[in-house]
Formats: structure tokens, sequence, C-alpha cells
């Protein structure tokens, strides 16, 4: 696969809000909740040579992986579908009218799907397939908001039936473990997104979704940590091997202890 076919989608790491858009918000609930609701750096930390769509504005303001009309979103019951009203533990914080949320979808969210769809589009037609990588972090405890509460990964790879190739979900966590990361699989979040033109429909718009947990390059007051950069550099060289389809090449090396024996043996022979 040629590096261009790699689509980066990063929509959860900016901290702005709109201006014509404070009025809605109580503003004194934002330092937790920015801090929490915040995929923050994701944009410094996947921010590689390869064409990307990131979301300018925070998801306090629109979340654009969620689905546009709520009775499709499980999350909006929560007060945090599309458009967030309430904070990850349940307090009403901002106030929406019908017309601003309107506006907010047609001027925020459909014009960052329709960016979305139109370069899936072009690597459809470049390359012959696109590989979506939807880039993302999480806490390292669960929110009360969230729905899985088991015990968190270090990372976290996202996948659909039909859209994520096997030997690639499967890749990604065996090289993440080489490296010492604890790796699961839809757990905590599942899916992985694709435009909805493409979705279900054609299997060469392929995606992955890798979430990483914010404790491996974050402290609990938002700044980086020291191991900022090896984790930056352990995903630089991870999708590298995706776009090399190093995935697809069968393993020959001999498992590690077989090396270790084998060369046991050999010392004691001479
Ligand atoms: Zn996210």
């Amino acid at each position: 696969m040629d590096k261009d076919c790699i689509i980066l989608h990063i929509p959860h790491s900016s901290l702005t809000i709109p201006e014509e858009a404070l009025h809605q918000y109580d503003t004194s609930f934002f330092q937790e909740e920015f801090l929490l609701m915040t995929d923050r750096y994701t944009d410094e930390l996947f921010g590689l040579p390869y064409s990307s769509i990131v979301f300018p504005y925070s998801r306090l303001f629109c979340d654009v992986e969620r689905f546009r009309d709520d009775s499709q979103e499980e999350m909006s019951q929560k007060g945090m579908g599309v458009v967030y009203t309430k904070t990850h533990n349940n307090i009403e914080y901002r106030k929406v009218s019908a017309e601003e949320k309107e506006k907010i979808l047609s001027s925020y969210y459909d014009a960052h799907h329709q960016k979305f769809e139109k370069l899936v589009d072009e690597k459809l037609k470049e390359c012959g397939e696109a590989l979506i990588i939807d880039c993302h972090s999480f806490n390292p405890y669960p929110l009360p908001h969230e729905i899985d509460q088991t015990p968190r990964p270090d990372i976290c790879i996202g996948t659909d039936d039909f859209h994520t190739d096997k030997k690639l979900a499967l890749h990604l966590k065996s090289y993440f473990e080489a490296k010492r990361y604890k790796v699961k699989l839809n757990s905590p979040f599942q899916g992985t997104i694709v435009p909805l033109k493409h979705y279900g429909k054609i299997k060469k718009a392929s995606s992955v979704m890798i979430e990483l947990n914010r404790k491996l390059y974050m402290n609990e007051l938002g700044e980086k940590t020291e191991n900022f950069q090896k984790l930056k550099d352990d995903i630089s060289e991870i999708i590298e091997t995706i776009k090399n389809k190093r995935y697809l090449e069968v393993r020959e090396d001999p498992p590690q202890r077989f090396n270790k024996n084998w060369q046991k043996i050999l010392k004691n022979l001479s």
C-alpha cells in the first residue's frame, strides 16, 4: 500500500470552543470536562506524514464521532450525543436551542464529514483502497458515563467486522505487545469510524481504531510526561509497518525461546 492510502482521523484533540457558542455553557465546568474528555495531544502523537482529518473544535462543542441523529446515538440519552449538554457525571452545564443545534450540525458536523468522505473517495480513486486510522486516547480509569467499566489496557484496538482486516488488528496487537504495552481488542471502546457513504458497502474503505491510555503520555494535570516522545516514536514505527503492509507477511522467525535454547546448545557444543 502506498503511504498516501492512509487517512488519520483525529476527532477529539482540540480544546477550542467557537466564541459564538461560549454563552451556551456554565464555564465553571470547563477545566474538569476539558481534562477528562479531550483526547489531548493525539494530534501530536499521531501527527505523522499522512493525510489527516483533525476536527479543529472540542468535542464539548460538537462530537463528530457520534451519530448525527440522536435516535441512533445511545450516548444522547446521557446528554452526550453529537451536541453535549451534560458533564461526564451527568450534570447539565450547557443549554443549546434547536436553532443553535441545527447550525452546529450543518456548519460544523456536516462540513467535517463531507471533508472526510471526500478524502476517502480520493484515496479509493488514487490507490484503489483507503485505510482509515481512527486516533483516540482514553482516561486511565472508567468515567461514570462510559459503558465498559472493566480495568483498562494501555492500548485498545477497535475493529469493525466488515471494514477491519483481522490480520491488521492482530498485527497491531502483537506489535504493541512486543513493545510491552497491554493491549485489548474492542475494550474499553469498540468499533472504528467509516464515512456513512462507505459504511457496510465498500470493503476497500478499511478502518481500524487505535486508542491510547492517557497515563502513557500525560499526568493528571494534562501535562506531557517524559514518556511522550517514546510513545510517539512507537506509534510512528507501527504505522510505518502498516503502510508497508508488513502485516500480510507470514512470520517465519522461530519463537524467541527456541532461539535461546539453540544458542545454549551451540555453546555446549563448542
Ligand atoms: Zn476520542
